[in-house]
């Protein structure tokens, strides 16, 4: 079988090149090329269209091709256009730096799952010239956000699609844009091909990136193209939404591309809804003026291309969900869509704007929020669609997140076989449980990724120490003033991590709230603790951006009323590579949100993938993953919730009560990790983690749920396995 042969360690690479009428590709036979691509241009449509703003999958954390390469590293024997792609793979710096946050990294989760599992799934996303921004700290100033440059040529696994029909010539998509005279100019698009190639290299889910920075296109267009959530203004905002939406069609058109089904992560693209609906009312009215269509007409439209569309929804919070005011997007869009939007993008909150998610919510056959309370929260929010929503809760792509200590551990284990390919292998762990063995191994490999992380803490704060000389920043650690070879931090003390955006209802500053009572814990129970928090503001979020200035602002007090037991260090420029040290080195994940504004939350679940108890707000997956205790601490308000929850007002937040329930239950926490006789309990609470947690809040599962939605026809085992991995959880209890 080819699968064989591709493990065989004789494995020759010019096998894995690959071509079609749109370029070379390294990475799969062209066997497996082929039989993709068929499928996703089969007649019958038997594939998905995932649809995001943003992909995050750093080939620093997860990439199954270079790991294998690494003892494949034989040029000697290669021809030219190998030798080109390997040169690349290897020596080439460059990465996609076009991810904000958490809906990349889960919308790159998920489709390394798809690949995985072998569902015929095409992503379409946005290339970023800019991508999202680099963050500088700076003690003083706090967040300073520096702009990315990167070259899209010189990335390796990034492949500019060719024109079949003149192959020199890259391939161009054009797409109408109006002013608003409604005059039209045609903009054009370049497209970038990814593959997210598994773990098995045995299939492959492509991902195109679609390109409008091209010279011939107007200036804000290509302003538009440059940074990742761009908020200069309301027109550079809604002319990225809509170059996602309305490039979709015509880049799959041109590949020839088939899909019935297209899956919204986040309503960012669903102007490819109203490219539908218009495409619907053409037919209907045999190609006369669109903006003749009755309402009756469009209504009936919308609901024939609502059979196409699944839609995720990603949070309550409303600066998450889009809306343009009237003229703004009227400036950009034909006069045909202005009818359309009226019906169907009605804003609750203001007659003078089109409402996205509305839009998004109303043009969909199945809806999904992505945890099981946030399936009530957006219940009360959307009462009218409440039958069509249900939680299919969010999970993390177990091979990348597992650290390679924590894997080599289970690779030890033959109760773990085949835990790279079955998730739902680590119900095992409880066998082990006692295992006098796989206790002794799992706390080395916790030491070691610890030590690990330790090891880039201790470096960046002498660095951030001998910088203070030589560059304007001032080091964004107090800790960089006392650090020194005789006094570097210690893996040993009990580190909690705290790292996500910074927003303000995400409330990174909460437990320092009440400072005398947090280091009087500390004090008397002469217990160390070391704070590491990490993360990113949007640049325009001032408040958010304040939340990190106080963070830094509170590390001196911190040291000193802790008597020098605590410290608090920021980690710069948080990015997947930085989440996969932290959520393997730390004790303890810490999220604490205000409940319940955090839908899901996922680097908590990347914590469990390594056996990493949360001590959590009881928000999001918390909710489901906490097992009574089993697998860590809540703390802070719970009970129902109502609309008046959801207030994100500077005095709704609860500063007072949820700190003082966190300083009520840190004693617990750090005697279990610091007394002898309970230090067993620690290690019990991990092994829970890999036993009740990895099952459930891994993409497979979550993938499997999705599929249900989707009507595909697979073979039997495909869908044989993928019934497994659904039957690990039920999302909708
Ligand atoms: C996982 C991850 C996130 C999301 O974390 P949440 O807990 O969901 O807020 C954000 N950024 C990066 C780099 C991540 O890896």
């Amino acid at each position: 079988m080819q699968q064989n042969l591709l493990y065989d360690n004789d494995l020759d690479l010019h096998t894995l090149i690959a071509k079609n009428r749109f370029g070379t590709f390294f990475g799969v036979p062209q066997t497996l090329f082929d039989e993709v691509w068929q499928n996703l241009t089969a007649s019958e449509g038997n594939s998905v269209v995932y649809i995001s703003m943003e992909i995050g999958a750093d080939p620093d954390v997860f990439h199954p091709i270079k790991d294998r390469l690494i003892d494949l590293e034989r040029t000697d024997s290669m021809d030219s256009t190998l030798k080109q792609f390997t040169k690349k793979l290897f020596n080439g710096p460059e990465k996609i730096p076009c991810y904000g946050g958490g809906l990349g990294v889960l919308a790159g989760d998920t489709l390394k799952s798809f690949a995985d599992c072998r569902i015929p799934v095409v992503a379409v996303s946005l290339l970023y010239r800019h991508g999202y921004f680099s963050q500088i700290v700076d003690s003083k100033l706090g967040q300073i956000s520096q702009s990315v440059t990167w070259d899209p040529g010189k990335t390796p696994g990034l492949y500019l699609l060719r024109d079949p029909d003149n192959p020199k010539e890259p391939l161009q998509i054009n797409i109408p844009f109006y002013n608003e005279y409604d005059q039209e100019t045609l903009v054009s698009a370049q497209v970038w091909m990814k593959m997210e190639v598994n773990h098995s290299l045995d299939f492959f889910v492509p991902e195109l990136l679609l390109d409008y920075s091209l010279e011939e296109n107007p200036t804000p267009i290509r302003d538009a193209a440059g940074i990742l959530y761009d908020s200069k203004s309301p027109i550079i905002k809604a002319t990225q939404r809509r170059m996602l939406g309305t490039g979709i069609l015509p880049v799959l058109q041109e590949l020839g591309i088939t899909s019935n089904t297209l899956h919204l992560n986040e309503q960012h693209g669903v102007v490819v809804a109203l490219q539908l609906i218009a495409e619907e009312l053409q037919t209907t009215l045999k190609n006369s003026d669109l903006t003749l269509a009755s309402d009756e007409q469009i209504l009936a439209a919308a609901d024939k291309v609502a059979r196409k569309l699944v839609y995720t929804i990603h949070t309550p919070v409303k600066a998450g969900h889009d809306r343009f005011d009237k003229s703004v997007y009227a400036g950009i869009s034909h006069k045909s869509c202005h009818h359309i939007l009226e019906l169907l993008a009605h804003d609750p909150d203001s007659p003078h704007s089109y409402n996205f998610t509305t839009l998004a919510m109303r043009v969909n056959r199945t809806a999904n929020s992505v945890s099981r309370l946030h399936r009530d929260v957006t219940h009360k929010q959307f009462p009218e669609s409440a039958k069509k929503i249900s939680a299919i809760t969010n999970g993390v792509h177990h091979l990348t997140w597992i650290s390679d200590a924590r894997a080599e551990v289970f690779d030890s284990f033959s109760q773990l076989d085949n835990w790279r390919e079955n998730p739902g292998v680590f119900k095992n762990a409880q066998i082990l449980q006692n295992d006098s063995r796989f206790r002794t191994y799992l706390r080395r490999a916790w030491e070691k990724d610890s030590s690990t992380l330790y090891d880039y803490l201790n470096k960046m704060l002498l660095q951030h120490r001998n910088q203070m000389s030589s560059t304007w920043i001032d080091p964004p650690n107090y800790y960089s003033s006392l650090i020194d070879a005789d006094h570097q931090l210690n893996p040993a003390i009990f580190t909690i991590g705290f790292a996500r955006r910074f927003s303000t209802y995400k409330r990174a500053d909460l437990i320092f709230d009440n400072m005398d009572a947090l280091c009087s814990i500390l004090v008397e129970n002469k217990w160390p603790v070391n704070f590491l928090f990490a993360g990113k503001a949007h640049p325009a979020d001032e408040p958010g951006k304040s939340v990190i200035k106080l963070i830094l602002d509170y590390q001196e007090e911190l040291h000193t009323k802790s008597q020098g037991l605590a410290n608090l260090i920021f980690i710069p420029n948080y990015d997947m590579q930085i989440a996969k040290l932290m959520v393997a080195g730390v004790h303890t994940w810490l999220n604490n949100p205000k409940r319940p504004l955090e839908a899901s939350g996922t680097s908590g679940m990347k914590a469990a993938m390594n056996g990493v108890p949360n001590f959590s707000i009881m928000d999001g997956w918390w909710v489901e993953g906490y097992h009574n205790g089993a697998t860590g601490w809540k703390f802070g308000h719970e009970g129902s919730v109502d609309e008046a929850d959801l207030s994100e007002s500077p005095d709704s937040l609860l500063y007072a009560e949820d700190s003082a329930s966190f300083y009520q239950t840190l004693p617990e926490v750090l005697q279990t990790f610091y007394e002898s006789d309970s230090r067993a309990r620690f290690l019990d609470k991990a092994i829970m983690n890999l036993c009740l947690n990895i099952p459930i809040f891994n993409t497979h599962r979550m993938a499997a749920e999705y599929l249900q939605k989707y009507n595909l026809n697979l073979p039997s085992s495909v869908q044989t396995r993928m019934d497994n991995f659904a039957a690990l959880y039920n999302s909708n209890l």
